[in-house]
């Protein structure tokens, strides 16, 4: 590894239809490199990686075209679709042991590209990890802002680890990816498992922009599907919720019973009927709860043991 001088330094973005976006990220983010070359920040071999998520639109023409125009633009295909975190980990995983230093971002641009100084700045000074952190959400719709919000909350109720506000723009080290290489879950949730490494890390402020090509490719459905994710691979606390629920209604149900015997022996024998059908469908409505929850664990174990391939990659230009 060369000194933590000059580093050879690789962004790798995942892109999903992202045609449209694509052409503007280069331009800004070549001249962002050039900069950063300039002034001896970062070496010349630095390159700038594009992960085609198996998208439907011209995206991999655009990532061809810009590789075949200058050399410091690389691209990763993968065979199809197979998700943001997914699509992330193949290109840092690739791109591991070419590179001192990787930067993941988005294709959209959303996350400010000046934050790649300070994030050099602390990898130089010796961080291994170095988190992007939203100042604000000022551009985020109201909707968006809160649920993220009450999202962090319950995360961290629930003992996952996580950096407040912050996504999945961060530069880690070689030393660290080759350490998230470990980590060999199915279930990704780069960022839940990201401070699991540990080291020494910093963090870089920024603001947000708004997305301008294209839209979110993250409707409310993938959010939430993405948000239970990262609850059900990192914690096991909702199973022991569950655990817990059902001793306190076993607790309950003995005073019932109780209650219901001195009823009985008292002669109000009819009295009750509407509390004994709430408390069927309550009870029968927590055991489903339960064993809902339950089985969505074990789905994963389920997917974890097969040790599938997490992505396939069909193409690499360099
Ligand atoms: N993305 C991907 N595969 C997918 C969906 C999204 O690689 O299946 C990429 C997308 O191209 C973008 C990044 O993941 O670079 C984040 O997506 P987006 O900006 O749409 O999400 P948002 O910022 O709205 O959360
Ligand atoms: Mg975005």
């Amino acid at each position: 590894m060369t000194e933590r001088k000059h580093p050879v330094l690789y962004l790798a973005i995942p892109c999903y239809n992202e045609e449209e976006a694509l052409p503007v990220t280069a331009e800004k983010l070549l001249e962002k490199f050039g900069q950063l070359t300039e002034r001896g920040s970062i070496s010349e071999k630095s390159r700038i990686v594009f992960i085609d998520d198996g998208s439907k639109d011209g995206t991999w023409q655009v990532i061809a075209k810009l590789h075949e125009q200058d050399p410091v633009f690389r691209g990763i295909r993968l065979s199809r679709n197979c998700g943001h975190q997914r699509a992330l980990l193949a290109g840092l995983m690739t791109l591991r042991n070419e590179c001192d230093a990787v930067i993941s971002m988005d294709a959209d641009l959303q996350d400010d590209i000046n934050a790649i100084d300070g994030m050099v700045e602390q990898y130089c000074d010796g961080c291994e990890i170095v988190y992007g952190v939203r100042k604000d959400r000022a551009t985020d719709t109201a909707f968006k802002r809160s649920t993220a919000q009450g999202y962090y909350k319950v995360m961290r109720a629930m003992g996952v680890d996580m950096v407040y506000n912050h996504a999945d723009y961060r530069l880690m080290s070689r030393r660290a990816l080759e350490e998230l290489s470990g980590y060999e879950e199915v279930n990704l949730f780069l960022r839940g498992m990201v401070p699991m490494l540990g080291f020494r890390t910093g963090e870089v402020y920024y603001s947000r922009a708004a997305r301008m090509q294209g839209e979110s490719k993250y409707p409310l459905r993938k959010m939430l599907a993405f948000a239970f994710e990262g609850i059900t691979s990192l914690s096991v606390k909702p199973i022991r919720m569950i655990t817990f629920l059902g001793f306190f209604i076993f607790l309950v149900t003995l005073g019932m019973l109780l209650y219901v015997l001195i009823r009985h022996f008292l002669g109000y024998t009819v009295v009750g009927w509407t509390f004994l059908a709430v408390s069927v469908w309550g009870i029968g409505g927590l055991q489903l709860l339960g064993i809902g929850i339950v089985g969505e664990y074990i789905g994963k174990i389920y997917l974890e043991t097969k040790h599938r391939p997490r992505y396939h990659i069909e193409k690499y230009l360099k």
